[in-house]
């Protein structure tokens, strides 16, 4: 059985300094957090729905493994945030 921590989606770089929340009202399980300068998404929470992707106006937001090339910085932040 695999206990790596996964990370099924992830916010990058065009959330910050939008912070739209549009996000925050969909997600079913409540697994997107205020990180400051944008929202971050609890990795052990998030249950991999999707909904969020689309919902945010700025497409900040992607699975771990689609992370656009120059964003995968972002992944490390959202774990770190969380202490993971
Ligand atoms: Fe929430 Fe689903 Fe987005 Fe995960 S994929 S952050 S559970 S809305």
């Amino acid at each position: 059985m695999c206990i790596l921590s996964l990370m099924p989606h992830v916010i990058v770089s065009p959330c910050i300094g939008v912070k739209d929340q549009a996000c925050t009202e969909v997600c079913p399980v409540e697994c997107i957090y205020d990180g400051g300068d944008q929202f971050l998404i609890h990795p052990d929470e998030c249950i991999d729905c999707g909904a969020c992707v689309p919902a945010c106006p700025v497409s900040a937001i992607f699975p771990e493994e689609d992370v656009p090339g120059g964003e995968e910085s972002f992944i490390e932040k959202n774990r770190v945030h969380f202490g993971l």
